[in-house]
């Protein structure tokens, strides 16, 4: 998760657009200028924020008894439950003092995906290799950023399964693969025109034990 995206900010604008012609050489140059606030953002701490989110959730599911014996507690929690929303509350009072929520500021880079949502991310919080989820919460579409002479590029992380018939690949979102039913069948069309049905399976292996390994001369 991103931890700067929610961080406290004063957004603020010159009162008269910069000269183009003659604008100011240094950063106190630009201080000079009479600065109007747009808006303030309060910050706050989004792991904390979905940690308060899963406790008040978490509220909501009623165990059911299995046996007679067993105790029902029903609002058995109440003190703990109107802790929690007497947290939430105040957290989302003290967001209220802010005027604008943005994701903070820098420069972004942005790519659609196949589901036709558009991705924006930080740059600074980009890095080579970087994997991350479409934001379309109904797209099963993965993403690895690489970096190529300084600017980044993005590919669709996908397992490949070969075909029974000509053993050619046919790519999926690794997302969708991985969170497959795992007593369900999924089946694609190769462009052999083969059909196929794959579903999960646990195999044995053998594992590589240390004196199974090969020696080395040194
Ligand atoms: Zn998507
Ligand atoms: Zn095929």
């Amino acid at each position: 998760m991103d931890e700067t995206i929610a961080s406290s900010l004063t957004r603020s604008m010159s009162e008269k657009p910069v000269d183009k012609a003659n604008p100011p050489e240094t950063a106190s140059g630009y201080q000079k200028q009479n600065f109007v606030e747009i808006g303030n953002q309060v910050g706050f701490d989004p792991k904390r924020m979905g940690k308060l989110w899963q406790a008040l959730s978490s509220f909501l599911h009623v165990s059911l008894p299995e046996s007679k014996s067993d105790k029902v507690e029903t609002y058995g929690e109440i003190r703990k439950i109107s802790n929690k929303i007497g947290e939430a509350l105040s957290e989302l009072k003290n967001l209220q003092n802010g005027t604008m929520v943005s994701s903070g500021i820098g420069s972004q880079v942005e790519f659609d995906c196949y589901c036709g949502r558009r991705n924006k991310r930080k740059e600074k919080l980009l890095s080579d290799g970087k994997i991350f989820n479409c934001v379309n919460p109904s797209c099963k579409e993965r993403w690895r950023a690489h970096l190529n002479e300084g600017s980044f590029e993005f590919e669709s992380v996908t397992i490949g399964v070969k075909c029974e018939s000509c053993g050619d690949e046919t790519l999926f979102p690794e997302r969708w693969l991985l969170e497959m039913d795992r007593k369900g069948i999924a089946d694609f069309d190769c462009k052999c025109g083969h059909k196929n049905y794959v579903r999960w399976q646990l195999v044995q292996v053998k594992p590589v034990m240390p004196t199974e390994m090969p020696l080395s001369d040194s």
